[in-house]
């Protein structure tokens, strides 16, 4: 039994190791961004989220977890901030599309199959099923499991979370840094969260289309979206049992391993 037996963090195997444990389980690629998350959260939430349930996942239902991507798809106003926010740092779509490209590229060059793609960032969706469109376009047989976290979440376990929170769920795209993505890293990484600074944001008005360049008004301030004072741990630590449960059990239901 070496040290390295127990990780499923590809960049910590050697090539060998690696080559080893190809046929035990997919690959996870987490996606993150580098992104505003209010005054009171790291700008590395998205990828922090998808690296923690893409690991736990893999300790559950086997495989290996790639290196992650640190930047992400263009941060819109209305659901991120977007680019004025000073720090938030993007790639644009094709570059992102091109990046993932090249990484499924090469891991199933070595034999790999198998493919869970574990999106945290809400703009990153599109720009990585082209990816993967484009890959499979060669005709080749793997496969992939495209899970952006949020959307793994029951509504019987959300319902629960914004039932006491005036105005209820907003949506995902409204939700950012606030109850549910303060909460997973209140659970996860409190040592990241600066408990004294969490607000209750959002912008004075979300018109139901997209103003380019966006107005003062639509942007909250703090770059929190919504009700972050709501958030706990023991929400956080709901949300991520759920959801990795659920990726663990697509995984085994889907590709029987
Ligand atoms: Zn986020
Ligand atoms: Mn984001």
């Amino acid at each position: 039994m070496t040290e390295t037996d127990d990780t499923v963090r590809m960049e910590e195997l050697t090539w060998q190791a690696f080559e080893d444990r190809i046929d035990d389980g997919p690959v996870f690629v987490p996606i993150g961004s580098t992104e505003q998350h209010g005054p009171h959260l790291p700008l590395s939430v998205d990828t922090v989220i998808a690296i923690e349930i893409a690991e736990r996942t893999a300790h559950e239902a086997g495989g290996m977890v790639a290196p992650p991507l640190h930047y992400g798809y263009t941060s819109q106003p209305g659901s991120g901030g977007g680019p004025e926010f000073v720090a938030t740092t993007s790639v644009h779509g094709d570059t992102l599309r091109r990046q993932v490209g090249n990484i499924v590229a090469d891991l199933a060059r070595d034999g790999v199959r198998e493919f869970v793609i574990v999106n945290g960032h809400f703009e990153n969706e599109y720009a990585i099923r082209e990816a993967i469109d484009r890959h499979l376009e060669n005709g080749l047989d793997d496969r992939f499991v495209i899970a952006s976290w949020w959307d793994l979440l029951s509504a019987s376990t959300r319902g629960p979370i914004f039932e006491n929170v005036p105005g209820g769920f907003p949506g995902w795209e409204a939700e950012h840094a606030g109850v549910v993505e303060t909460s997973l890293m209140l659970y996860l990484r409190p040592d990241l969260v600066d408990e004294d600074a969490i607000v209750d944001d959002g912008s004075s008005r979300n018109p139901p289309y997209v103003l380019k360049p966006a107005p003062e008004d639509t942007i909250p301030d703090s770059g929190v979206f919504y009700k972050a004072t709501h958030a706990t741990a023991e929400t956080g630590e709901r949300v991520l049992m759920e959801v990795v449960e659920v990726l663990a059990n697509a995984i085994e239901d889907e590709w029987g391993t």
